[in-house]
């Protein structure tokens, strides 16, 4: 290819960017769901935060299933100034099966969620693994499209899990898939400290 042909496409390209940039006006807060079976979906909402949180924001997590262990997200950021972090998984029992139990622990967790969603001070916020309290139908999508719908509107609102309920889709901004093609896990790797939780 010729510099001057390399120059011309380089030129359209950035012509067609330019363009898409300038009718991108809106400035507004935006629903992030972070799906699919691959790794990578808590990272990057976590990624997101940090940046949130670097440029000045006030944040806040709620984390709606709580592993065996502390993660290191949570070791990092609980201490943060302008964040605020909420476990609110302790309830849920995989193990014995209460499901009474579960209902109840996801409410409480609901109920903390939404207060932020009311709350303008907070410009970004997390909510891990929120996606499965919908698919065991521990809470029901419609309060929750509801919340999300009038939050305030410079306020930003991420939601991880494998699945996501419809309802959550029709009324999101962004969408991402998280494939899963390979994981260390499957070669054998244990999970690690640093790199899973
Ligand atoms: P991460 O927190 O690493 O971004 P995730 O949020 O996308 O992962 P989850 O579905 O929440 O993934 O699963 C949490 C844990 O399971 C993490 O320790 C992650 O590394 C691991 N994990 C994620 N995807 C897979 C997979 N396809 N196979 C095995 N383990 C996985
Ligand atoms: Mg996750």
């Amino acid at each position: 290819m010729t510099d001057n042909t390399h120059a011309t496409r380089m030129q359209k390209k950035k012509d067609v960017v330019d363009g898409r940039i300038a009718k991108a006006t809106e400035e507004r807060g935006v629903l992030i769901l972070l799906k699919g079976n691959g790794k990578g979906k808590s990272s990057s909402a976590f990624g997101t935060l940090a940046r949130s949180l670097g440029h000045g924001q006030q944040g806040a997590v709620i984390q709606f299933i709580k592993g065996r262990r502390e993660t290191g997200e949570y070791l990092f950021f609980r201490d943060h100034p302008r964040l605020d972090w909420h476990v609110m998984g302790h309830g849920f029992t995989w193990e014995t099966q209460d499901r009474e139990r579960d209902i109840e622990a996801a409410q409480a967790a609901w109920k903390v969620a939404e207060g932020l969603l009311q709350d303008p001070n907070y410009h970004i916020i997390v909510f891990d693994e929120m996606s499965y309290m919908l698919k065991y139908g521990y809470l029901e999508p419609e309060p929750i499209v509801e919340a999300l719908r009038n939050r305030p509107r410079h306020q930003s609102v991420i939601i991880t899990g494998r699945t996501m309920a419809q309802p959550l889709q029709d009324i999101a901004d962004t969408i991402s898939t998280v494939q899963d093609e390979r994981h260390a896990f499957r070669l054998g790797v244990k999970a690690q400290a640093g790199i899973e939780f």
